[in-house]
């Protein structure tokens, strides 16, 4: 009864890697600063974290999405997933860091060695599941310039990540992560919708889609409906090659509904 209610979860592209068909958006846990949600926020208490991430795991979720340009995100679930980390895939970001009130990007090979180094420090592990490069909007120049795939393809082989690819901004960095790593996170909503043929390349191709900003970062005004949680999921699992959509909050509530939407939405 209970396995059945449960969340679905989906093949991460060809990588091996099982993902639920939502994820935890962890840009709350630790900033609030410089961001663009609807409403101020305070900080969750650790005790708030802890019983949000034991709330995601009873509905199904298996997995979280931090960033070191996430202020305290990734030190905080290091210390609070403490031994239950190997029940989550992780998915943290190069590239980017949230520094005095500051984004700083930095994509050079030894920029991204340190960033995954400090990751496996703050996350308590001695593996990342899933990297991601946090692109500043240059997709195209940084893969190009930067050769960060190598890099992350050299940190693959040693073991330290399973899977690596891009959050992208651009239809032509999608489709060109799509030709160099194993996965592609993009933004997708009913009011956004112009990194569509990313994601049906990536369905063509056997790779991973990682879904941002569902709900136009809580501006659900945005999206014309009267049940705008439950059109956004509708809208985004139509199209095949979704493997998850990451959804940022900090309220048990609101997690409930999301996870109850996404058992509707994919029924
Ligand atoms: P989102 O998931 O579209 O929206 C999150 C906002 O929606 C929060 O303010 C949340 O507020 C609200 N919300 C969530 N569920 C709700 C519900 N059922 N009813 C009403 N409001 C609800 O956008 P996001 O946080 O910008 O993005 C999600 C995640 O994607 C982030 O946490 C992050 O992990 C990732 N992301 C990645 C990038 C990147 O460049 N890689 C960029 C942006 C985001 P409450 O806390 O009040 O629920």
């Amino acid at each position: 009864m209970l396995k059945k209610n449960l969340l679905k979860k989906n093949l991460l592209g060809a990588t091996g890697i099982e993902v639920s068909a939502i994820g935890l958006g962890s840009v709350k846990f630790g900033r609030n600063q410089q961001v663009n949600y609807p409403q101020a926020f305070a900080l969750p208490t650790d005790n708030e974290i802890v019983d949000l991430l034991a709330h995601a795991r009873a509905l199904g979720i298996n997995l979280l999405d931090t960033a070191p340009a996430y202020g305290t995100s990734e030190e905080r679930l290091g210390r609070l997933l403490g031994k239950t980390r190997a029940d989550w895939v992780i998915c943290t970001k190069v590239g980017e860091e949230f520094i005095d009130g500051k984004s700083a990007f930095d994509f050079s090979k030894t920029a991204t060695v340190a960033s995954i180094e400090r990751s496996l420090r703050r996350l308590g592990t001695d593996y990342l599941d899933i990297v991601l490069v946090h692109s500043n909007g240059e997709d195209k120049k940084i893969i190009e310039a930067d050769e960060i795939f190598a890099t992350l393809s050299s940190l693959k082989a040693a073991g330290k990540i399973r899977a690596y690819g891009m959050s992208t901004k651009t239809v032509e960095g999608g489709l060109l992560t799509l030709e160099l790593a194993d996965i592609v996170m993009v933004m997708h909503n009913p009011v956004y919708t112009d990194e569509q043929a990313v994601i049906e390349y990536a369905h063509k191709k056997n790779k991973g889609v990682l879904i941002k900003k569902a709900l136009a970062s809580g501006h659900l005004n945005k999206i014309p409906s009267k049940d705008p949680v439950l059109d956004a999921l509708k809208f985004i699992f139509q199209a095949p090659g979704v493997s998850s959509v990451i959804m940022g909050t900090l309220n048990p509530s609101h997690l409930t509904r999301n996870i109850e939407c996404a058992r509707l939405a994919l029924s």
